[in-house]
């Protein structure tokens, strides 16, 4: 039984507490053939702080979360949940302009999911477009004598999206909505006003921490593949190996995304994922950068380490080196040698 040196928390530990690290996080769907750290590279410690403290947490909570909902041949079991701290999703037209959507999984249905609104009351705003302010039953403000007279003309002055009708009107009344209501109160639910609901929602999202941390472990671990775990030993990636397992921002390091994959990456298919690492061009300088792009459609980008001078002993400068993978036959499709940057080691000055 030998010690060994986890490439996260750099402690020396005993054989038995290291166990396998999946170089694409099973969050994303489980991939036959992906790609797997064995041989004592990542501690359990490390592991698990990771699945619980950062994968776990945007599992069902980011946009990447609500792509993965949505395609087919991805395991996500039926009437998950969305969680809406990373991702908003938020009517755009006419009743529903305004009106939160929860997000469920839902294998009958062609999309994978389905929308439900999350229960608010809607007081009528703008008359003829029928568009309301929405609230949720302690948000409520007390009625206005200006919200009061859009209410009288209105038809439907007050829209219910799934509150108690008993809770609703004690709310209403508490607050002076059905104060003299010489209206009609008519609760009305949203499904309601279209027989066939088709609307255009705004999505809104945040690309937090936690989310570029699993990025960033992502592209590490694959470069920990490629390249063996003495090189991505190299102090030159202490700072991104710090980022990763605690958090720690280093004004050294960089992050940017970008809509689209990498420029020169053909994606299979619109299920497909990219990860990477290439060399990109910053101040004159070459620098090693990792790439994540996930459906396609967002590409996460950081820089890992130093300039090539402090890399070229191992002698890997001449190759960029991206893995395609998607999410239709889980396997991993592609690894091979593509020139983002057009870069060689030639021209790195
Ligand atoms: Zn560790």
């Amino acid at each position: 039984m030998k010690n060994h040196k986890c490439i996260y928390c750099l402690q020396m530990k005993h054989e038995k507490d290291f166990n396998k690290e999946h170089v694409v996080p099973q969050m994303m769907g489980k991939y036959e053939n992906g790609y797997v750290l064995s041989d004592f590279q990542v501690c359990q410690e490390c592991n698990s702080y990771f699945s619980i403290n950062v994968e776990n947490i945007i599992a069902l909570d980011s946009y990447e979360a609500f792509l993965r909902m949505q395609f087919r041949n991805t395991p996500m079991s039926d009437g998950r949940k969305l969680q809406g701290n990373r991702i908003r999703l938020i009517g755009d037209e006419n009743i529903f302009k305004g009106v939160p959507f929860i997000v469920i999984t839902d294998k009958d249905n062609p999309y994978r999911v389905r929308f439900e609104s999350e229960p608010m009351v809607g007081i009528v705003n703008d008359v003829e477009r029928q568009e309301y302010n929405y609230y949720t039953i302690d948000d409520l403000p007390e009625a206005t004598e200006e919200v009061i007279s859009k209410m009288k003309i209105a038809p439907s002055p007050i829209v219910n999206t799934g509150i108690s009708k008993d809770d609703l009107d004690r709310v209403l009344i508490e607050k002076g909505y059905l104060k003299n209501s010489c209206y009609s109160y008519t609760e009305m639910s949203v499904a309601d006003v279209f027989k066939e609901p088709d609307f255009t929602t705004k999505i809104s999202f945040k690309i937090d921490s936690i989310m570029r941390r699993v990025c960033a472990k992502t592209v590490f671990n694959y470069l920990c593949y490629l390249n063996g775990k003495e090189f991505v030993l190299d102090s030159n990636f202490d700072n991104i190996r710090k980022y990763i397992r605690y958090g720690t921002w280093s004004e050294q390091l960089w992050f940017r995304y970008s809509k689209g994959p990498v420029s020169s990456v053909v994606m299979p298919n619109d299920t497909s994922h990219v990860v990477g690492y290439m060399w990109f061009p910053e101040d004159g300088q070459w620098i090693l950068c990792g790439c994540l792009t996930w459906y396609g459609d967002l590409t996460y980008i950081f820089k890992l380490g130093e300039t090539q001078k402090s890399l070229e002993k191992y002698n890997f400068l001449d190759s960029t080196k991206m893995a395609c993978f998607n999410n239709v036959n889980r396997t991993i499709i592609v690894d091979d040698s593509v020139h983002v940057y057009g870069g060689r080691t030639s021209e790195i000055k």
